[in-house]
């Protein structure tokens, strides 16, 4: 088997390089999904027939992405393919490029009470009903299922998870699972002030709080609602109550919040919060381009013209943000590269979108509906090597940023940030 595998990799490998030289696209495509179909049986003869079954619509999605090739490396491909078999809870979320998942994403709804432009399409997303999108209790389910293979950071988004009613409940239920020992929640802040107390008392440790602009007008116009005033009381309140952390969140675009990145950065003069400019990132529908997007260079660049250098914290293997203190600030400030600087080689995470299905990759557009499982009567055993499955399929990196913003994946509205 080790043999035949290695043979076939070299024979995959150099497949990729004469269909490159080809150029010839269609021709490409299906030598791409002959491969694939070669590759896919490999892996699938070392999976079990159910974990099987349940690979199978995401492995169409992929058959002609020629990116999943990419791996020059044989001996992790195979390394890939034989960590397939493993369900033991101790390695069910290691994938086969040796990468731990700890943290689990969750989005609790599809649905906001703003409309920014670089999330949500112009023309809205269809909404799955209600009764399609996890429960509560199946979040806590869910929660220990990935708690016993190793998750031990829980962070709750959307859409807007504060539009979900239930918001505290599911902290509560997530925050009492054994192993769980950090509940954060991502959000726009706009309804969040009053909920702050009760949240924390019911184990919500850390806050994400998204704003991108300082000026209300202005965040009526990148947002299509109101509400900027609501958003800054509710950080000042979130600082009050002494959360583990509050991190800012801010989406720089070009000709949009880029004058605003120094102002930003004041802000952490006199308050402890974490400052965190994302490089704007294609998704379905958001109109993404080049020229809008401001990358980590340049932002740190104009950071450090007013404020001059910056100093690099230390920052853990897993960490997606580049951080830094600034003299004589009670903050600190971030960049997220993900669309200049990726760091997928220390990703730590996997994504429970608001219908139940689990995604390993921001970027990656295959998914398995973990609903599915758990209402088909699935035990936690099945349900994990279902998980576990989908984790070991997870690809090396994601694309580059032009690949990305000519490839199909949802709004991510509908995936949670
Ligand atoms: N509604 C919540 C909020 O806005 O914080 C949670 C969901 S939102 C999708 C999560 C994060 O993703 C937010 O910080 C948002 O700014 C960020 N985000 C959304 N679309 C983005 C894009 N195209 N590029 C970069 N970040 C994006
Ligand atoms: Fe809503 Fe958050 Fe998306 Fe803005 S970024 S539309 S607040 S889900």
């Amino acid at each position: 088997m080790r043999h035949r595998s290695r043979a076939m990799l070299h024979r995959v490998a150099s497949s990729i390089a004469a269909s490159r030289a080809l150029k010839a696209e269609t021709k490409t495509s299906t030598t791409v999904a002959k491969m694939w179909t070669t590759c896919r049986e490999a892996t699938l003869t070392t999976v079990s027939q159910p974990a099987e079954a349940s690979l199978r619509p995401s492995l169409r999605a992929e058959e002609t992405d020629e990116r999943a090739f990419r791996i020059d490396d044989d001996a992790r491909k195979l390394a890939a393919m034989r960590a397939s078999t493993s369900t033991s809870p101790r390695d069910a979320l290691v994938d086969g490029f040796g990468r731990r998942h700890n943290y689990l994403r969750i989005s609790l709804t599809e649905r906001c009470n703003l409309r920014c432009g670089y999330c949500m399409p112009e023309e809205g997303v269809d909404l799955t009903p209600n009764g399609d999108l996890l429960t509560a209790e199946e979040i806590e389910r869910l929660v220990r299922v990935f708690a016993s293979a190793g998750v031990d950071k829980v962070r709750l988004t959307g859409g807007e998870p504060t539009v979900r009613k239930d918001l505290e409940e599911v902290v509560k239920r997530a925050a009492s699972v054994p192993g769980i020992r950090d509940v954060s929640v991502t959000t726009n802040g706009v309804t969040l002030e009053k909920r702050l107390e009760k949240l924390k008392a019911n184990g919500l440790t850390r806050l994400n709080i998204s704003l991108d602009t300082l000026v209300p007008a202005k965040f009526e116009f990148m947002t299509r609602r109101k509400g900027q005033e609501r958003v800054m009381a509710s950080i000042n309140k979130a600082v009050e109550l002494g959360f583990d952390s509050v991190k800012v969140n801010v989406v720089v675009m070009r000709g949009q919040n880029d004058d605003e990145i120094v102002d930003f950065v004041e802000l952490t003069k006199d308050k402890p919060i974490n400052v965190r400019f994302i490089e704007y990132m294609p998704f379905d529908g958001n109109k993404w381009s080049m020229k809008k997007m401001i990358s980590y260079a340049e932002m740190k660049t104009r950071v450090e013209e007013r404020f001059g250098a910056l100093q690099r914290l230390a920052d853990p293997k897993e960490e997606v943000a580049k951080n830094f203190s600034i003299p004589g600030h009670a903050g600190t400030v971030s960049f997220i590269t993900s669309m200049t600087n990726s760091f997928c080689s220390g990703c730590n995470r996997l994504r429970i979108m608001a219908d139940g299905n689990l995604k390993v990759c921001l970027f990656g557009n295959s998914e398995v509906s973990l609903r599915d499982s758990m209402r088909s009567g699935d035990d936690d055993d099945r349900l994990l090597s279902v998980i576990s499955a989908a984790v070991k399929r997870k690809k090396a990196a994601h694309a580059g940023m032009h690949e990305l913003a000519a490839s199909d994946n949802r709004a991510m509205i509908k995936i949670g940030g």
